[in-house]
């Protein structure tokens, strides 16, 4: 059986997060993780008035101190590793050096929760649909502008804002049928820039499917898409692990042969 990998999950380091690390790290290892990357949000902007938000600076450090402190309490085959959430550089382009380029670093991920335009796509209202496209063209021109970057290592939950909309009621997913060109050229702009995606879990505990969709995953892999880590984005030890292994499934099903790990910054490639 193919080892369980986590490069997504929170702790108290998160701002919406009360986990402790060696609690979610041995949640983790008992729903048989092996490889767990710790990525908190680190964010540049507070979401509710999107000020800069100075915290941002200090998650790496936080994070490198929880690890050095619970490292030597877990099983020796228990993998830590050292990333982050690193979300909304467009607003801060300047802290780009500064927060992905710290060299204690195993692994970035390129996330994207706020515009400019519109503030946090948790807070919308999705009930009319041609609100929904707008919200979709906005979350795909900001992806963009992030996969033209080459800051991060893995873009985080393509297509998660689905999530908000079902909460509401409202069954609005991105879909290749209504922005397939645009979901073509991010795809094809990551893979040239040797970037790779992650198949977010925390979808298929909710419901909402993976993020990204499995058309998405399958068109990543026809275009050569070779890089996808998993991930919980567990923020609570209670889903720690969860549904990794059914998103192995849908990984194997669209085709890939491996997951892949990060460290320092490097991809190794494990068979699924
Ligand atoms: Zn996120
Ligand atoms: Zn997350």
């Amino acid at each position: 059986m193919a080892v369980l990998t986590d490069f997504h999950c929170h702790t108290r380091v998160s701002p919406d997060s009360t986990a402790s690390l060696y609690d979610m790290a041995m949640a983790a290892y008992a729903a048989g993780v092996r490889y767990l990357c710790v990525t908190d949000h680190c964010d540049t902007v507070d979401w509710r008035t999107m000020d800069f938000y100075p915290p941002c600076r200090t998650v790496a450090r936080r994070d490198r101190e929880e690890l050095a402190a619970v490292r030597d309490r877990l099983p020796a085959d228990m993998h830590l590793r050292l990333g982050l959430e690193l979300a909304e550089l467009r607003f801060h382009p300047e802290l780009t050096d500064e927060l992905a380029g710290d060299p204690g670093l195993d692994f970035v991920l390129g996330s994207h929760h706020i515009t400019a335009q519109l503030g946090d796509y948790h807070e919308l209202r999705y009930a009319d649909p041609a609100f929904c496209r707008r919200v979709w063209e906005l979350y795909l021109d900001n992806l963009q502008w992030t996969a033209e970057k080459n800051y991060f290592d893995v873009m985080a939950h393509i297509g998660y804002v689905r999530r908000y909309a079902m909460a509401q009621g409202v069954d609005t997913a991105l879909t290749l049928a209504e922005h397939g060109e645009q979901v073509e050229h991010l795809l094809r702009t990551l893979i040239q820039n040797g970037r790779g995606i992650e198949i977010n879990c925390s979808g298929l505990r909710d419901g909402c499917g993976p993020f990204p969709s499995e058309e998405i995953l399958r068109l990543y892999r026809s275009l050569g898409g070779e890089i996808v880590t998993a991930g919980s984005d567990a923020h609570r030890p209670a889903d720690a692990g969860k549904c990794l292994a059914q998103g192995y499934d849908v990984l194997r099903a669209c085709g890939f042969r491996y997951i892949t790990v990060f460290t320092g910054r490097k991809p190794e490639f494990l068979p699924l």
